[in-house]
């Protein structure tokens, strides 16, 4: 069924310039299989590579892809920084809540109580004089120290 090969022959190859299977001939040959190829669409040559194992490469690729997508949701980072001080339940915690002070120094999460944005949760530093905090509305960035 298969035709016989030999340099000069046409051949279809992946061809790595084009990026797409081309029309390729045959330059040289190690026993029956092509071993470089010329692209009739750019001139090329190149190792010649077998059709079949780069399309089933992009097939387990695309497969990989799509069976992913759906599961996440995508949230805004705001939707997500709400749902996360949600799930803290930090609102309970307000008795625990640390006034907020300029001068005052706060640890990775200690619970402040802000006059503005309300009950928040130190995320992490930010530099010397600043801590990321997670309020209801989002994450803020305060000075403290
Ligand atoms: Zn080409």
């Amino acid at each position: 069924m298969e035709k016989e090969l030999s340099a000069g022959s046409a051949i279809e190859a992946r061809c790595t310039k084009c990026r797409a299977i081309t029309n390729h001939i045959v330059i040289a040959m190690v026993g029956d299989t092509p071993a470089q190829v010329q692209c009739n669409t750019c001139q090329g040559r190149h190792n010649y590579r077998p059709i079949k194992a780069a399309a089933s490469a992009k097939a387990e690729k695309a497969g990989k892809t799509t069976s992913r997508t759906p599961a996440t949701r995508r949230l805004s980072l705001e939707q997500q920084q709400q749902q996360q001080w949600q799930d803290l339940n930090l609102a309970a915690k307000r008795e625990q809540a640390k006034p907020y002070q300029l001068t005052t120094t706060f640890a990775v999460n200690a619970v402040i109580s802000h006059p503005t944005f309300g009950i928040g949760i130190v995320t992490r530093k930010a530099g010397t004089n600043k801590i990321e905090v997670l309020f209801e509305q989002g994450c803020k960035l305060l000075r403290c120290g």
